[in-house]
């Protein structure tokens, strides 16, 4: 026998068995955009390198270390997206859609990271990500976060989530407190873990997020970001927290969040959980105002987050929060036995669901005896099994086995199911 192919270390196939949860959570997220009027956009899973270089930034975790990066056919260094706000931008600029005119825009699938794989850390792992453009001021700041609280009310997770929030100010204020920063560090710096060593040339704001306990030791006097903020950043970061104060949506003022990416100023969140380990942010965004430029667009304010669905699913599963009705995926099953009976078991199988839409109907297929047709029923989920055997055949009824409750077995006429499930089940 041969060897059988498995599949990419830290890539996932979503079972059967999952896939409920996943289309729960997609759906309700769905629901929630629908509601706020986000439009989806669909973006190519390949883009040229260059467009990740130049916006997540070359000295970043991300460019430096994490892309599935190859050369195609032609010589083309191409990149498996590792996040899907640069796609978004270079979609919106390549079709207009940014001129004149303001966007409230979504998206969904699968990024890609060569990282350690582990709980809640995987090498091909999905987002559901939201981008807004067109929009300057700290009120579409609290719409998306204000979206994010309902949807952690909506699922039930909302007691084991909290807010970080953080403003990184202009690009002129964290120059100015980048130099602050370097200052200060310099004077320490044999005492710094060496990423932060290397950091403090290159991307020095993220030593702030080291997660060296003598680094950060050193970094408790250490010039704080907010004596830095230039003023406007300064007032809308107020403003945002006077939305959020009146909404009761709590935070936690974190100055030392700054994100893994380069190209967020103003704005920055994370809500994040205690229950996954230290794989704990479940959903993180910002304001990136000068990505579209950078790009080679015109100037134009940005905000968006990006949510981690397998997180947010393992928190589903670890917080025993998905209702019951989730797997349920079969609402009858419809066993046949005897001479023609599995003909006339797929015709009535075909009229219920022309008079039922919503209804939920599995045939069974593959004969069988009774009672191994019987056991499938039960396996499929399904509330009832319907049952046709020789002498419902012959005088036009049916047979109903409640699944899941203690009634006794019941018989109507063909012509009264439909009205009869809609009484059992509406
Ligand atoms: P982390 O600090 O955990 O590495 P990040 O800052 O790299 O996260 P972002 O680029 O902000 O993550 O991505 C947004 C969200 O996507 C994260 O908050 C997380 O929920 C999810 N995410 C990021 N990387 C992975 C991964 N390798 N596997 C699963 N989910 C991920
Ligand atoms: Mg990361």
């Amino acid at each position: 026998m041969s060897k059988k192919i498995q599949a990419i270390r830290g890539m996932n196939d979503i079972l059967p068995t999952d896939s409920p949860v996943w289309q729960y959570l997609e759906g309700t997220v769905k629901e929630l955009l629908a509601g706020h009027g986000y439009n989806e956009i669909r973006m190519p899973i390949v883009e040229q390198t260059n467009l990740f270089k130049r916006s997540i930034g070359e000295v970043t975790d991300i460019v430096e270390k994490e892309m599935y990066t190859f050369e195609d056919r032609n010589g083309d260094s191409l990149t498996l997206r590792p996040e899907g706000t640069a796609s978004c931008v270079r979609a919106c600029e390549e079709h207009g859609l940014l001129y004149n005119q303001t966007q409230r825009l979504w998206y969904t699938g699968p990024m890609f990271r060569h990282e350690r794989p582990q709980k809640g850390r995987y090498r091909q792992f999905y987002q559901i990500g939201v981008e807004t453009f067109g929009i300057g001021t700290a009120d579409i700041d609290a719409e998306l976060i204000l979206m994010t609280a309902r949807l952690w009310k909506q699922l039930g997770i909302a007691d084991a989530v909290t807010l970080q929030l953080n403003s990184l100010g202009s690009n002129e204020a964290r120059a100015e407190y980048r130099a602050a920063l370097v200052e200060y560090l310099s004077q320490f710096k044999d005492q710094l873990d060496e990423d932060s060593q290397r950091r403090l040339e290159t991307n020095p704001l993220r030593v702030l997020d080291s997660k060296d306990p003598n680094t950060q030791a050193l970094l408790k006097d250490a010039p704080q970001l907010h004596d830095h903020l230039d003023e406007e950043s300064a007032a809308d970061f107020a403003k945002l927290r006077a939305i959020l104060d009146a909404a009761g949506v709590g935070y936690e003022i974190n100055q030392r969040l700054v994100r893994g990416l380069d190209y967020y100023n103003k704005t920055v969140f994370e809500w994040v959980t205690d229950k996954l380990g230290s794989q704990g942010t479940v959903c993180a965004g910002g304001r990136y105002d000068g990505l579209v430029e950078q790009l080679g667009g015109k100037p134009t304010p940005a905000v968006g987050f990006a949510m981690g669905v397998e997180r947010l699913i393992l928190l589903l599963e670890t917080l025993q929060v998905i209702p019951a009705e989730v797997y349920q995926t079969v609402d009858v099953y419809i066993c046949a036995m005897g001479d023609g009976a599995d003909l006339q078991a797929l015709l009535l199988a075909d009229k219920l669901r022309e008079e039922h839409s919503w209804l939920r109907v599995q045939t069974h297929c593959g004969g069988g005896s009774f009672k191994s047709q019987m056991k499938k029923a039960d396996k499929s989920g399904a509330r009832y099994a319907l049952l046709l055997g020789e002498s419902e055949l012959a005088d036009g009824t049916i047979g109903i086995k409640d699944l899941r409750g203690e009634a006794e077995q019941q018989t109507v006429a063909q012509t009264e199911l439909a009205s009869w499930l809609t009484e059992a089940m509406v």
